[in-house]
């Protein structure tokens, strides 16, 4: 790849003695969608958690847009103003959707952009209702999240997050802690996200959204990227032992 909007090279992070990624390696170009699978603590979190460096690997090296961090020897670690315009950078979704339950939702989606960036209330506004409008949820800009279903709590995350302007967005298992009535919601805005050309980077256990929306996907065991290649390919002819046995665990809904 050419030149990839983001790289993470041989990142290895433990916790403790437990050493839970063992130099993994992604690069990812600009518009593209890569989907992380596997099974649960095979480190796929703590990757993602890598990239925008909430979690601080021991070794390695990451790139994203023109920010460059290097890990364990020859390394410094990173300054607070150099962790923030990292992050300024990278938006991240998680499984539960933390917003603040006191603010409505307009609130909770401009106070990133006039607090962080310094957007006047005018423009960030602005923006928030043309994000919301894109979630599919602009009636609801003045309502409190508690009135909210969680897929459409998870949809107001989503625009929270893209307030910010971020160049990637990262996604911990965004469905994971919804009723399956709420799960399509929330992945129509993700492929309206990806159609869009958003740079994104997924963990989902949804495997035929992983294949559809996905140009990659990466199977991750043991906290290595034992697979990484075409979604389609991955999916329909994969290659390791094991990812072909999670996957039709998967068929059989085992998992
Ligand atoms: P996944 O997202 O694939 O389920 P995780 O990245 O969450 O996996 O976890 C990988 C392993 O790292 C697990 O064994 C988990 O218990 C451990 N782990 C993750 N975060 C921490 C932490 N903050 N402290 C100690 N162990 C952790
Ligand atoms: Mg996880």
């Amino acid at each position: 790849m050419t030149n990839p909007i983001l790289r993470a090279d041989a990142i290895h992070k433990s916790f403790g003695a437990h050493h839970v990624l063992k130099g993994v390696t992604l690069s990812v170009a600009t518009g593209e969608v890569v989907t992380l699978i596997g099974s649960s603590g095979s480190g796929k979190s703590t990757f993602l958690r890598c990239m925008n460096l909430l979690e601080m690997p021991e070794q390695g090296e990451l790139r994203v847009s023109g920010h460059q961090f290097q890990f364990g020897k020859g390394g410094k670690s990173p300054r607070d103003k150099q962790l923030a315009a990292l992050r300024a950078e990278i938006g991240m979704v998680f499984q539960h959707f933390n917003l603040f339950p006191q603010k409505t939702v307009l609130q909770n989606i401009i106070e990133g952009p006039i607090q962080v960036q310094g957007e006047s209330p005018a423009q960030a506004k602005a923006y928030a209702m043309e994000l919301l409008n894109k979630v599919g949820l602009a009636e609801k800009a003045e309502q409190f999240p508690s009135r909210l279903s969680g897929g459409q709590k998870q949809r107001v995350a989503i625009a929270r997050s893209l307030a910010m302007r971020p160049a990637v967005m990262l996604f911990d298992e965004p469905t994971s802690a919804l009723d399956p009535e709420l799960v399509g919601e929330v992945l129509a805005v993700i492929k309206s996200l990806a159609a869009d050309g958003m740079t994104m980077v997924l963990v989902t256990h949804e495997m035929a959204f992983a294949e559809q929306v996905s140009d990659r996907i990466g199977y991750m065991r043991d906290g290595v990227m034992a697979e990484l290649g075409p979604a389609r390919e991955v999916m329909n002819q994969p290659k390791d032992p094991k990812l072909v046995s999670f996957l039709e665990r998967f068929h059989q809904g085992k998992v």
